[in-house]
């Protein structure tokens, strides 16, 4: 049995503001092992794409950063770069992308705001891996070289897993560019013409040539292309879309993947997930739709399984925003699925199988506070 904190999203009072919510995440037993005076501990953050406003505000990271400072501890702050041409391909851009939404590397974090895997994305390590997929999966090499880690999920919706949570940023937010090629090679990306209307949109967001202009019309080679889903994200009208036969392996893939990462980090982990400003799109989308559950606050434990459960549970548990696409859907109800409306999915099998693979467990002892 696994604990999941959860510390309420209200604050009626200056005693229940962000910097006493970290306050209580630092209270934590499981996250106060991680601070050590003199240790190194990274903070894990999903910078999200330029265009998407819905993303966890650089106040928690830094009051998050700045606390742990205060006690003595080596914090940086990392993250990796996307797969797509968007505003977080490489270095460069994905700087400029810190730089815009906030977070200032020289002014809020002393210059320890750092790619996991370097300018490329392509600065880590192969670690072979368990389980019926991979093999093995290339990891940054900032997350297995340094100490402890803590991973901070902004939670959303996700097109192919369910869920964006917590093993979601440990199974793709932890991979070079080999290594998340590796994980979606399973994918296979299908293009329907009918539903293009020239728009261009999608071409800058290609890092293969796999789209073109021809003829006044948009051309896809399927043959380049490396299920990036960069059309995916930015297509405003679904033209292109992931054949459907790939998805439980995509799913398993990403367990796979997190599992490996778990087991090759030198410290311990511990996982910190934002049930604010729930969107339909991850922060991977150059646009965010309003949320569509109200903000629930955070869930926090030492197991992602653990959760991503909690944090699913809570999603059906909540009603539905109006005006929301749980609107649209007719989800507004408490214990009706909004992932499953919004997505066709469940994280149901992606935590079945990482229960498999001993990533963690669903069974979970509710700890409520705030
Ligand atoms: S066509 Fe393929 S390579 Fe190009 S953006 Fe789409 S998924 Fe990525
Ligand atoms: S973004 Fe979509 S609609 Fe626009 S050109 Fe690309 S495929 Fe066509």
């Amino acid at each position: 049995m696994s604990k999941v904190y959860w510390i309420k999203g209200r604050s009626r009072n200056a005693q229940k503001n962000i910097l006493s919510k970290i306050d209580s995440l630092l209270g934590l037993e499981e996250m106060a092992r991680l601070v050590v005076e003199e240790g190194s501990l990274t903070i894990k953050i999903n910078l999200s794409e330029l265009g998407y406003e819905h993303y966890l505000r650089p106040i928690v990271i830094s009051t998050l950063f700045e606390k742990l400072r205060a006690m003595g501890v080596r914090v940086c702050v990392t993250d990796t770069c996307s797969l797509f041409k968007g505003s977080r391909f490489e270095g460069y851009e994905w700087n400029d992308t810190a730089l815009v939404q906030g977070f200032s590397n020289g002014e809020i974090f002393d210059q320890q705001l750092m790619l996991a895997g370097g300018y490329s994305n392509e600065e880590g390590k192969f670690w072979p891996s368990e389980g019926e997929h991979l093999g093995g999966v290339e990891l940054g090499s900032l997350l297995t070289d340094t100490g402890n880690v803590v991973v901070l999920s902004h939670v959303t919706a996700h097109p192919l897993l369910g869920l964006a949570g917590s093993i979601y940023n440990l199974g793709l937010g932890f991979l070079t560019k080999s290594g998340k090629l590796r994980v979606h090679a399973c994918l296979e990306v299908g293009y329907d013409e009918q539903k293009c209307d020239n728009c261009r949109i999608c071409l800058p967001f290609c890092p293969t040539g796999s789209i073109s202009e021809g003829d006044g019309k948009i051309l896809f080679d399927a043959r380049t292309c490396n299920s990036c889903l960069g059309c995916l994200v930015s297509c405003p009208h679904g033209a292109f879309r992931v054949k459907a036969e790939g998805i439980p392996v995509f799913q398993e893939s990403v367990v796979e993947a997190a599992h490996t990462a778990t087991k090759n980090m030198r410290g311990n982990t511990f996982f910190i997930s934002f049930l604010s400003s729930v969107t339909p799109q991850t922060d991977e989308y150059p646009y965010s739709d309003i949320p569509f559950i109200p903000d629930l606050g955070i869930l926090a434990s030492e197991d992602p399984v653990a959760l991503d459960w909690a944090t699913y549970q809570m999603i059906v548990s909540s009603p539905g925003v109006p005006g929301s696409i749980a609107q649209d859907l007719n989800m507004l109800e408490k214990g009706d699925d909004k992932i499953k409306a919004i997505t066709g999915l469940t994280p149901e099998h992606m935590l079945e199988y990482a229960e498999e693979m001993n990533l963690g467990t669903r069974e979970c002892e509710f700890l409520a506070s705030g």
